[in-house]
């Protein structure tokens, strides 16, 4: 039997035409300036537009006219994908859900209390490669993502190398939007 409730949450790629999950797909609206705006929480009024996380998609879709925008959508979705990020890291680490601070990282991943490792680019090799060790033991995931000065902003405090999100929940999302972000650099 057809499920008309799985329906309702799949839209079309406005780039492949493609039908997804609401939740995969990126969706945009059109501000009453007619200017694009990239809705991350799809929470703006309006009529959205939907497209699958990928620069492919954005290009089909900017060549047919499916979506007209005088900016430049990919950077605009890179910063707030990153922008989405940032906040939460930050907010779990506000939550207690997220460790840094050489000493407090390594015994977080030593105790597998973590379950992401997030790099910053500019990590010594040193340090780098002793995080990597004790992620990789454990099977912890890791991405690089943001500079230590950004990554330390994000906790409030001192530029950071590295921090571990412990609670799975936080780490999936951050992953989530880690793996869009991907599809556009
Ligand atoms: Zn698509």
């Amino acid at each position: 039997m057809p499920n008309p409730e799985k329906n309702q949450f799949q839209r079309t790629c406005v780039g492949c035409y493609n039908k997804q999950s609401r939740n995969e797909l990126l969706r945009m609206v059109l501000s009453p300036q007619k200017d694009i705006i990239i809705d991350l929480d799809s929470k703006l009024p309006g009529k959205g537009v939907y497209i699958c996380p990928s620069q492919d998609c954005l290009n089909r879709a900017l060549k047919r006219k499916r979506i007209i925008s005088g900016k430049d959508l990919r950077a605009e979705i890179i910063k707030k994908l990153e922008d989405k990020l940032g906040a939460l890291i930050g907010l779990a680490y506000k939550a207690g859900k997220a460790v840094s601070g050489q000493t407090n990282l390594q015994l977080a991943l030593k105790s597998k209390k973590t379950k992401l490792l997030l790099l910053a680019n500019d990590i010594g090799q040193n340090l780098q490669k002793n995080y990597l060790f004790l992620a990789n033991k454990e099977g912890i995931r890791h991405y690089y993502i943001f500079d230590s000065l950004r990554l330390g902003d994000l906790l409030g405090s001192s530029p950071r190398n590295a921090v571990g999100i412990k609670e799975e929940k936080f780490a999936l999302k951050i992953e989530s939007y880690i793996h869009q972000r991907e599809k556009f650099l």
